[in-house]
C-alpha cells in the first residue's frame, strides 16, 4: 500500500467566532492523493491556497472536518494519530527561528519529540540526540546551547535534526529553505537529499521555489483554492511550449 493516502479531506474554518453567521472558510476542499514509499512529492500553489493547513492535518497537528487519511493503511483524521504513528511523520516548519523555544537548550528542544516513543532511558535518549545532531553536520557539544547562538542555516539544520530524532518515515517540509540566505540554501538542500537517500525517507515538500521543486520532486501537485487542480512530473508541468 502507499505510505500515505489522503481521501476527500476537507478542512473548514469558522470565521468570526462560534456564533458568527458568516459562512465557513473551506481551506482544504475534498483533496485526495497518495504518496508511495520513497517518493518526493512537491505541493505548490499561491499563498493562502491551503498548503500549510493540509500539512498540519497530515502530521496530526489539526483534524480534518471531513474525509480521512491513512498512514500505512491505518486510518486517521488528524489529531487522533497514535503517538507512534505521529512519530513517523515529522513536519519541518517554515520558520526555523520561530519553531525553537528561546528559553530551552537545543537538547531540550530536540528531546521533546522523543516523548512520543515512550520511556527509553537516559543513555538511549542522549544517544538519539547526539546521532541526530551529528547527522545534520553539527557538533554534539552544541546541545547545551540556546537557539540565539546559532545562524539561520544552523537553526534550519537543528530543525531538521529535531524532525529526524524519532526516525520518521515521512518528512513534510513547509518552505524548508525560503527563510534562508541564498548562500546556505544549497547546503540545506544537499543535506535533505542525503538524509532522504540514507534513510529511505519519503518527502512532501511545500515550496514556491519552482527551480528547487524541479530539481528534487518526482511528482508535483498544484493546489488552488483548497483543491488539487493538477498533478504531474516537473518536466510535464513546467515545460515551456
Ligand atoms: P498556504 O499555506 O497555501 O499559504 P494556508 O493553509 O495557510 O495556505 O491557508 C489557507 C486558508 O485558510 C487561508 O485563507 C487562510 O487565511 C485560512 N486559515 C489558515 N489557518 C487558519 C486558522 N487557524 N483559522 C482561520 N483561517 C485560517
Ligand atoms: P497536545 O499535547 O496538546 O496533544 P500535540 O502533541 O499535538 O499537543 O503537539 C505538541 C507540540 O509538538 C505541537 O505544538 C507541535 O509543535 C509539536 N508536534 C507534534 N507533532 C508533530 C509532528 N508530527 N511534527 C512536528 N511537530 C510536531
Amino acid at each position: 500500500p502507499p505510505l500515505l493516502e489522503v481521501e476527500n479531506v476537507t478542512r473548514d474554518y469558522s470565521q468570526g467566532g462560534f456564533f458568527s453567521r458568516r459562512p465557513k472558510l473551506r481551506a482544504v476542499d475534498a483533496v485526495s492523493f497518495a504518496i508511495g514509499v520513497g517518493e518526493c512529492v512537491a505541493l505548490v500553489g499561491p499563498s493562502g491556497c491551503g498548503k500549510s493547513t493540509l500539512a498540519r492535518l497530515i502530521v496530526g497537528l489539526d483534524s480534518a472536518s471531513a474525509g480521512r487519511m491513512r498512514l500505512e493503511g491505518r486510518q486517521y483524521r488528524g489529531r487522533d494519530l497514535a503517538p507512534l504513528q505521529r512519530a513517523s511523520l515529522s513536519l519541518v516548519f517554515q520558520d526555523p527561528f520561530g519553531s525553537f523555544d528561546p528559553r530551552m537548550t537545543i537538547a531540550a528542544s530536540l528531546g521533546e519529540p522523543l516523548r512520543l516513543l515512550g520511556p527509553m532511558g537516559r543513555a538511549g535518549h542522549e544517544a538519539r540526540l547526539a546521532a541526530a545532531i551529528a547527522e545534520v553536520g553539527l557538533d554534539p557539544a552544541m546541545l547545551g546551547r540556546y537557539p540565539h547562538e546559532f545562524s539561520g542555516g544552523q537553526r534550519q539544520r537543528l530543525a531538521i535534526a529535531r524532525a529526524m530524532v524519532t526516525r520518521p518515515r515521512l518528512l513534510v517540509l513547509d518552505e524548508p529553505v525560503s527563510a534562508l540566505d541564498v548562500s546556505v540554501r544549497g547546503e540545506v538542500l544537499d543535506l535533505l537529499a542525503r538524509l532522504r537517500q540514507e534513510h529511505g525517507l519519503t518527502f512532501l515538500i511545500i515550496s514556491h521555489d519552482l527551480d528547487m521543486v524541479a530539481a528534487m520532486a518526482d511528482r508535483v501537485m498544484v493546489m488552488d483554492a483548497g483543491r488539487i487542480v493538477e498533478t504531474g512530473t516537473p518536466e510535464t508541468l513546467f515545460a515551456h511550449p
